[in-house]
């Protein structure tokens, strides 16, 4: 609609509500003058002398008007640059003369009638006429009706006149009432855009209000992202500083780091030369270990492949005093400073009276002398001081026998397996050996050495196998398993227990735990059978096995503790009761095994062809302990109570002649 209106009506509309706003008869009266109130009270008052002029103003205003200005119609209908210039002129045309000079000009363009109103067509006002001839006679009917004519005439002639001036001005009026119609439907359209454009106005408001709404937004957006980007150049610099500050260290840092290059090339060259070094004293040291083997077990076999060691344990709290002179460690030839390996027995007086029943006699003493002899005070780590050269031998790759002889009570499970309550001082020689030979497993590892060890516990009871590392109870729950003595397999010399537990053991406490299992079966087996511990012989076994992988060696051997059944003999005043029976079938198990392990080593000694291994089950099982290079050790635990006088007096005879059975040159030396 906008588009369709001519331009001058555009900026008609932009001139906005100042010129609508005017009142209706203004707007009117530029557009319209023959419509203008003020023109026609005007024309009024100027024509107010005139009656008649004011009778004969019929649609009046417009021949008032028209009579101000005498070109209003063309002006109407003229283009409007010719009305502005018509606008212009007209002033010059006002005056006093002007109604005259407007009655000429109406009178010379007789088409405008409009224009001519005032004046009669003919030029000669009515009123004039009859003033211009005297008035006749009242005779004179004929010029009367002459003059009548004449009247009549002229007014037909100025009724034509107004008649035709009249549909004129109808035309005219029609034409003014078509363009107000025209102005209003464009002034209607112009309200129509004016209502659109208010709306648009206010919508272009509102989007206007969310436009700066959204400026301010950005605004401060923009405000943000500028804080945001002067953080970030603020952190840039100090990374900038940063990353200064690194590239200097890290000058730094290439500089010492290539000193540590040259360093290192340098370490690296002399550890090359070490390593040469290392590999020839590895070599050298490895050749040393090898003689020192050797120099060992020479030692060892100048000690005497078979020794004895006599223990005598104190007497205990509860137990009678032993009298002086029972028992007596007399110095060796090197005096008291050298450690003690003689002993004396004294049979008391009224002891051998009752023998001979007769009068007292002299005391008769016993001497005997062994390898060494460990008095009622020796602590446990003095007796495992001197042992501990032996089981050295067992890593070396030679079988060692250590075994606990003497009666009940006297102090065999003591050396062997340590005193009761756990206290690291009384530790035994078992627990002692494994951890020392754990130590120099561990240190000859150093050497290219590498061990592993496996730990078995049986006891042998009345020539019957028991393993006391079965689980609890093991003893019970295997009542019906046979544990026999078997070869390891086809081909190998080493003997195992059938169905007893061989347990890789690496580390001190899974040997305790071991023990301790093995104290557990033993007290368990003790209730239900109602059997003594010291009626049987316990043997803890631990296989040895060393590999260099270097030199490609290996060595293997077993360390045998033996915690051997009590030795005393059968009491010679029992009955033959079924208990009894049992007793002296337990009892003579047990001589026969201990007398066959004295005849073995025998045998061993005098070098016979036949060993009479299989005599019994301790034998037949640590025949390969024995023989050859093997080193055998036997505690004689003696028991200082004068009642056991008897039994230590055999036990020490005993041992005295295993003592005089030891093998090669230690013999020689001892004597
Ligand atoms: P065995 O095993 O020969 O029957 P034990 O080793 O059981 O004898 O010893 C019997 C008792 O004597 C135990 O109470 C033990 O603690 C104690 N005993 C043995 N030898 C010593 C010793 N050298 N020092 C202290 N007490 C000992
Ligand atoms: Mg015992």
């Amino acid at each position: 609609m906008k588009g369709n209106l001519p331009p001058k009506k555009l900026s008609l509309m932009e001139k906005g509500n100042m010129e609508l706003k005017m009142p209706p008869d203004k707007v009117s009266c530029s557009r319209l003058p023959v419509l203008g109130l003020g023109a026609k009270r005007k024309l009024d008052k100027e024509n107010a002398p005139e009656p008649k002029k004011k009778r004969i103003r019929g649609p009046g205003t417009a021949v008032t008007t028209a009579g101000s200005r005498p070109r209003v119609s063309t002006v109407a209908t003229m283009p409007r640059a010719k009305k502005q210039e018509a606008a212009q002129k007209a002033p010059l045309k006002t005056g006093p003369w002007h109604t005259t000079a407007a009655t000429t000009d109406v009178k010379s363009r007789k088409p405008i009638s409009a224009v001519s109103a005032p004046k009669p067509v003919s030029g000669v006002s009515p009123t004039t006429a009859r003033k211009g001839p005297s008035k006749r006679p009242a005779w004179d009917v004929k010029g009367q009706l002459c003059d009548l004519r004449k009247e009549f005439s002229a007014c037909q002639v100025q009724t034509e006149a107004l008649t035709k001036e009249n549909r004129e001005l109808k035309s005219q009026f029609g034409q003014a009432e078509q363009q107000a119609k025209t102005l209003e439907a464009e002034n209607k359209v112009l309200i129509g855009e004016l209502t659109e454009i208010r709306a648009q106005a206010k919508q272009d408001q509102l989007e206007l209000g969310k436009l700066s709404a959204r400026v301010q937004e950005q605004e401060e957006r923009l405000h943000t992202q500028e804080g945001l980007i002067q953080s970030i150049q603020e952190e840039r610099l100090h990374l900038q500083e940063e990353r200064r500050n690194l590239a200097a260290r890290l000058e730094v840092q290439e500089a010492q780091l290539q000193e540590s290059m040259a360093a290192l090339a340098k370490s690296q060259a002399e550890i090359t030369t070490q390593a040469a070094l290392l590999a020839e004293r590895t070599e050298h040291l490895h050749g040393l270990e090898m003689e020192r083997r050797y120099l060992h077990n020479q030692l060892q076999e100048l000690k005497g492949n078979i020794r004895v060691f006599c223990r005598v344990r104190p007497a205990l709290p509860g137990e009678p005093t032993p009298p002086p002179g029972l028992i007596l460690f007399p110095p060796g030839p090197n005096g008291a400073s050298e450690p003690s390996t003689r002993l004396s027995l004294t049979r008391p007086p009224e002891d051998r009276c009752s023998i001979i029943g007769g009068l007292p006699g002299p005391p008769v003493r016993y001497d005997f002398s062994f390898d060494r002899v460990f008095l009622p005070g020796s602590k446990q780590n003095e007796v495992f001081e001197e042992v501990s050269l032996l089981v050295q031998s067992a890593l070396d790759g030679y079988p060692v026998c250590i075994f606990a002889y003497g009666q009940t009570g006297s102090g065999k499970t003591f050396t062997m397996e340590g005193g009761p309550g756990g206290d690291p001082q009384v530790e035994g020689l078992i627990p002692r050996a494994v951890r020392h030979l754990f130590s120099v497993a561990r240190k000859l590892e150093a050497q290219g050495w590498s061990y592993t060890f496996v730990a078995s516990y049986v006891e042998i009871y009345n020539e019957t196998i028991r393993d006391l590392l079965a689980c609890v109870g093991g003893a019970q729950k295997c009542q019906g398993v046979e544990y026999e003595i078997r070869l390891a397999g086809p081909g190998s010399k080493e003997l195992i227990v059938t169905n007893a537990q061989y347990v890789p053991v690496s580390c001190e406490e899974e040997v305790e735990s071991l023990l301790h299992l093995a104290r557990q079966n033993r007290a368990v087996a003790r209730t239900t059978q109602n059997e003594q511990s010291s009626r049987s012989h316990s043997v803890f076994q631990l296989q040895i096995s060393g590999k260099h992988m270097g030199q490609n060696l290996h060595c293997a051997a077993p360390l045998n503790l033996v915690d051997l059944a009590g030795s005393e003999r059968l009491d010679s005043g029992l009955s033959t009761g079924p208990g009894d029976r049992e007793r002296l079938k337990e009892t003579q198990a047990i001589n026969s095994s201990l007398s066959t392990l004295g005849l073995v080593i025998m045998a061993l000694s005098n070098k016979e062809s036949h060993v009479p291994y299989r005599n019994s089950k301790l034998t037949y099982l640590l025949q390969n302990s024995l023989r050859g290079s093997a080193k055998m050790l036997m505690f004689v635990n003696i028991s200082p109570l004068e009642e056991n006088f008897s039994e230590s007096l055999n036990s020490l005879r005993f041992a005295s002649k295993v003592n005089q059975c030891v093998i090669g040159t230690a013999r020689a030396n001892k004597k």
